[in-house]
């Protein structure tokens, strides 16, 4: 199927998950959604097929949308600790989180600023002071120095974790951790799996990473978390150019969490995480 018909198909279904949600349930929404940006930039690739880019002007208003809709934006750690003293989550709570370490996401501290929202940035070690597109280690301290923004590590190269051999996992996940520890002279406890979806990771990768003393870690795979999700599996919504204010409200519903079920079925990697 092609990218396009892929999407028309997903969002049918979405379409009338959203109707029969909407009018069988009271449309609150329960538990704690994380919401998993990339890009933040005007200049995505017309294909873009893994659905990396969010427009600066889109993601402005999907901001705006969640204060206007009185959505709780708590942080990384705040959800990691309601889940490890299983307290509750409020109506509408969000996290705000950023994979890769894309130069764009520069541009989203001003945005996080003017509502007070928190985010995690998920930073691929490697590819600090590399390519322009990837945000530098001064950029790092920068953004460390507000604070609205958490780094977490996404590894040390974005490799497959799973079936990787232990001198090799100590370094994406062990490694990864001390280089950001040094970088930015805080604790570094929250780690995002690359790919992230089902097949790439699995129990032993999960133990390593909570053995290697992160707190919480964080999937691709779709769906709200509720006060049983384990913390080292978070689920997460992915947000894109196709989030229009329409869709975006579609998905802090969950009309999409069914997609984790075609997630599940997928044998290989059904996108770039
Ligand atoms: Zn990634």
């Amino acid at each position: 199927m092609s990218m396009d018909k892929k999407i028309i198909f997903k969002q049918a279904i979405g379409d009338c998950v959203h109707y029969f949600k909407t009018r069988t349930n009271s449309p609150t929404e329960k538990g704690c959604r994380v919401l998993m940006y990339h890009s933040i930039s005007d200049d995505f690739l017309l294909e873009d097929s893994y659905q990396m880019t969010t427009p600066l002007p889109l993601f402005e208003a999907q901001m705006a949308f969640l204060y206007e809709n009185n959505y709780h934006i708590i942080s990384s750690d705040h959800m990691t600790d309601v889940l490890m003293k299983k307290k509750t989550f409020l109506d509408k709570t969000v996290v705000l989180t950023f994979d890769d370490g894309f130069k764009d996401n520069l541009k989203v501290l001003q945005v996080l600023e003017k509502y007070c929202f928190p985010a995690t940035i998920f930073v691929t070690v490697s590819y600090l002071d590399q390519e322009p597109v990837y945000l530098s280690s001064k950029d790092i301290k920068f953004l460390c120095d507000s604070k609205l923004v958490t780094i977490g590590s996404h590894t040390l190269s974005h490799r497959l974790l799973k079936g990787l051999s232990d001198s090799d996992l100590e370094k994406e996940i062990i490694l990864s951790k001390k280089i950001l520890e040094n970088m930015i002279s805080k604790p570094v406890t929250l780690f995002a799996y690359p790919f992230g979806a089902y097949g790439a990771y699995d129990k032993r990768i999960v133990r390593f990473v909570e053995q290697a003393g992160y707190k919480a870690a964080f999937s691709t795979i779709a769906g709200v978390n509720e006060l049983h999700q384990d913390r080292y599996q978070i689920k997460r919504t992915r947000i894109s150019r196709l989030d229009t204010l329409t869709e975006f409200q579609k998905e802090l519903l969950g009309a999409y969490d069914w997609y984790k079920l075609w997630q599940r079925m997928s044998t290989i990697l059904p996108s770039r995480g």
